[in-house]
């Protein structure tokens, strides 16, 4: 089994995969010269990290174009506040758009029912909200909402919230 059978799910197997996939981007950019570490759109992405979101090609973004965070949900988490904070006040960027979807795995639990169930597993109730939702609409204005009221931010005249549709590909205003 090589590396480039792609049929082998082993670990080992998917990180050799990666890293010859590494391998070969450093060789097919060798001559590319540095990009400025500040986003050159001046923006930054806040997603969702489903597998089936490609960010890059559904906003036909570039390299050093964009800041990117992403988590379950895609949720602006005190985490994500952090990254976004350094986001503008470091890296200058100055638009938030966010991307929430449908078909998320987030819809499938609810805080509370997964709480219960950790804690009857494991003894210990997490300190963290899932921040487990049903509408993926009603999530994206929480999570703008969520932005607007953080003091921290330098930058909160121009967000963006969508939704994207996983079956249909369209990116919807949310
Ligand atoms: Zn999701």
């Amino acid at each position: 089994m090589g590396v480039s059978d792609v049929s082998d799910h082993t670990s080992t197997a998917v990180v050799g995969r990666l890293t010859a996939a590494a391998d070969a981007y450093a060789v097919a950019r060798r001559d590319e010269s540095r990009r400025a570490v500040e986003p050159s759109l001046k923006l930054a992405v806040v997603a969702c990290m489903d597998s089936r979101i490609d960010l890059f090609g559904l906003l036909g973004l570039d390299i050093g174009e964009a800041h990117v965070m992403r988590n379950a949900g895609g949720v602006v988490t005190d985490d994500v506040i952090r990254s976004l904070v350094v986001s503008q006040r470091v890296l200058g960027t100055e638009s938030i758009v966010l991307v929430h979807h449908t078909d998320c795995g987030l819809q499938k639990i609810t805080d509370d029912g997964f709480k219960d169930s950790l804690e009857a597993e494991i003894g210990i109730r997490p300190p963290w909200a899932l921040e487990g939702f049903k509408d993926p609409f009603v999530a994206v204005r929480q999570s703008v909402n969520r932005l607007l009221h953080s003091p921290f931010l330098a930058h909160k005249d121009n967000i963006f919230p969508f939704v994207y549709d996983v079956d249909t590909h369209r990116l919807m205003p949310g």
